[in-house]
């Protein structure tokens, strides 16, 4: 069996990786930059602090803001319209997933030729788009380092999976210090994110021996930093830990693969408006429990390298163990429970639980699952 392994040409990570944009934007021969953000981002004032210097230096610079959480297809579009109309000839993207995944369609869409949801799926982009220069300021998706972009189709009800090497970012400037201002909540739910995809890429049906040891680094460092990075915001070098697990996580499995986690979390997210990290956590534990028989050593593995298996614990003790461990890390970060979040006795959540489970398994995702679920 053969496998490929993509990542950015360039990956350049640290404090203060961000203020590296204008030498690598030269480097690219760049002249007409379009900024993809949201609207806090660009309140925050850091998108006007990466662009003097271009301005500065002779480039022409656009920004568009309005990108919502959960991008949709009508606002990729807007986003792609002043692209269109800038010129530009290089995007960057900064925020969380939701911009890099909103640019990343932008700048792919700006040079093929059908509606994005003709993409949806594996490999179907035929052209290689805009570059992009990706900027993350959550410490979770990991899409800098991706070749997926996930953008709702709203007529449909779908959160699209679209994945195909020219999604991957050109370059991906990984600066934890933007990360410092994320709030508790959100640290924990993009960072659960993050473990999710260390777990995942590592069980995976798709696994491999160049995505298995970042996937392991990545689960290693969110045990190591997560609780430090939520209880302590201020405290660098968890953030600087979280930043690089997250970049990993991604490179991970978009060289491997999610799972029945994300498979189910993406209807679940769009049905009852749950943010992609809190519904990830949320079902993390339970589809763990699902899945261990499937990939008893692996798992294993896994609980060994977080560290919530007693020294000596057999696999199948390990297994148990995990799924523990996982429902523990969720109580410490205060993740709610399912029921909390979407009124599982209401007849509203049994009226959609058929379509979320055809939409999950549509997805393609819990294919890989180490057990293979049916509709049921
Ligand atoms: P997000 O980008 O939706 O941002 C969530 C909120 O956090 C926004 O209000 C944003 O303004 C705010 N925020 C961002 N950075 C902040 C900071 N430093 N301080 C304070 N607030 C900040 O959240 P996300 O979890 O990073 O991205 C979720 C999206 O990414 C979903 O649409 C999901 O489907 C997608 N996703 C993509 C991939 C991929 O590989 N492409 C992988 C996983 C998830």
């Amino acid at each position: 069996m053969t496998y490929q392994f993509n990542t950015p040409q360039t990956i350049i990570h640290g404090a203060g990786a961000s203020r590296e944009l204008l030498p690598q934007l030269i480097r690219l021969g760049a002249n007409r930059v379009f900024f993809v953000t949201d609207a806090f981002i660009e309140q925050s004032g850091l998108v006007q602090r990466l662009a003097e210097p271009l301005r500065e230096a002779g480039l022409a610079v656009a920004v568009f803001s309005g990108v919502q959480p959960d991008p949709t297809v009508q606002n990729v579009l807007e986003g792609l319209a002043e692209l269109t109309n800038h010129g530009a000839d290089v995007v960057v993207a900064v925020g969380g997933g939701s911009p890099i995944d909103a640019a990343k369609a932008m700048a792919i869409l700006r040079t093929n030729e059908e509606p994005l949801q003709q993409y949806m799926g594996y490999h179907k982009i035929p052209k290689a788009g805009l570059p992009l220069i990706a900027i993350p300021t959550t410490a979770g998706t990991g899409s800098e380092a991706t070749k997926v972009t996930v953008i709702t189709d709203a007529e449909q009800q779908v959160k699209m999976m679209i994945f195909d090497a020219h999604l991957m970012p050109t370059l991906a400037l990984v600066d934890y210090e933007l990360t410092l201002s994320m709030p508790a909540a959100l640290t924990a739910h993009v960072g659960v994110d993050t473990l999710t995809h260390g777990i995942e890429a590592y069980v995976s049906r798709k696994a491999n021996g160049l995505s298995d040891p970042i996937a392991l680094s990545c689960i290693r460092l969110v045990s190591t930093h997560l609780l430090a990075a939520w209880q302590e915001p201020s405290n660098r070098v968890a953030r600087e830990g979280m930043a690089l697990a997250a970049c990993q996580g991604g490179m991970a499995f978009t060289n491997s693969s999610v799972c029945l986690v994300h498979g189910m979390s993406r209807p679940l997210g769009i049905q009852f408006h749950l943010a992609h990290g809190l519904s990830n956590a949320i079902l993390l534990p339970a589809v763990t429990r699902f899945s261990v028989s499937g990939a008893v050593e692996r798992y294993a593995t896994v609980a060994r390298t977080m560290g919530v298996v007693p020294e000596g614990d057999s696999d199948e003790a390990a297994g148990a163990a995990l799924v523990a461990g996982l429902e523990q890390l969720n109580q410490s970060l205060q993740i709610p429970r399912l029921r909390d979040c979407c009124g599982i006795e209401k007849p509203a959540f049994h009226r959609v639980l058929e379509k979320m489970a055809a939409d999950a398994l549509a997805s393609g995702s819990p294919q890989n699952n180490p057990v293979v679920p049916t509709a049921d």
